[in-house]
């Protein structure tokens, strides 16, 4: 590493636990980001600054005046452009160190096994369930580990999914397509605030799986009120008959 590689990174290799080898593993790291909205803008940005080395960001969106309240990677004049383009410009900016792709298209099957190939965790921000649900099936085919997260009004939820799902999968928790759950902060509002600390609790996790293997509990589920100032974590229960990663016999 040189110089300025360590001036850059000086702050977070003074914390303990956090060190050269944690760096380097970071600089090797390969992250999906799906989404570039409320949750995707904040994650991308600190995962770029933090030294994520490859990052690909997935939106195809444009952003509108009504995103600028929380979508902090974009300014006035970026409005219509593409959030994926913009927001791959800006991490660009911070940090010419790492390499950042874009794709300007839905994560759906057609594109997620290419998108999936070369990455080692997928960070989930997008707004609907049914993508989530996605993610949640195609990286268990791939063998990767993801982060979900949500966020609405005043509150939010994050857990973290291990490659091999052996604590369950987010099938287990929420297993039906909810098409009603879409857009839920078009529909129901959320504060940039809330959405923003929603998606630091992620990126402290997806960090914590790149530099360490596992964040601190797998399938964990955070439920945070920011309303009250309530944390609550629930247990994940794997269901043997879930149709993801449940007991299928080969017979
Ligand atoms: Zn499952």
């Amino acid at each position: 590493m040189d110089d300025l590689i360590l001036e850059r990174y000086s702050r977070q290799l003074l914390v303990p636990g956090f060190d050269l080898e944690t760096q380097e593993r970071l600089a090797a790291s390969r992250v999906l980001v799906v989404g570039c909205g409320g949750l995707g803008s904040p994650a991308a940005m600190y995962l770029a600054a933090m030294g994520v080395g490859r990052l690909t960001l997935v939106d195809h969106d444009v952003i509108e005046l009504s995103n600028l309240p929380r979508q902090i990677g974009f300014t006035e004049v970026d409005v219509g452009r593409l959030k994926s383009e913009v927001l791959a410009e800006r991490l660009r900016a911070m940090n010419t160190q790492i390499i950042i792709a874009h794709e300007p298209v839905s994560f759906d099957r057609s594109v997620a096994e290419a998108l999936l190939s070369e990455t080692d965790l997928v960070i989930d921000a997008t707004d609907n369930h049914e993508t989530r649900l996605l993610i949640d099936a195609t990286t268990f085919a791939a063998k990767i580990p993801w982060v979900m997260a949500s966020a609405m009004q005043m509150a939010g939820q994050v857990a973290a999914f291990s490659a091999q799902r052996e604590e369950g999968c987010y099938h287990c928790l929420a297993p039906e397509p909810d098409v009603s759950v879409g857009g839920a902060c078009a529909r129901l509002g959320i504060l940039g605030p809330v959405v923003g600390a929603v998606a630091m609790e992620e990126v402290l996790r997806g960090i914590a799986i790149l530099t360490q293997g596992s964040p601190p509990r797998w399938g964990l589920i955070d439920i945070l009120d920011f309303r009250f100032g309530e944390r609550r974590s629930l247990h994940l229960t794997k269901r043997a008959d879930c149709s993801n990663c449940g007991f299928t016999p080969s017979s």
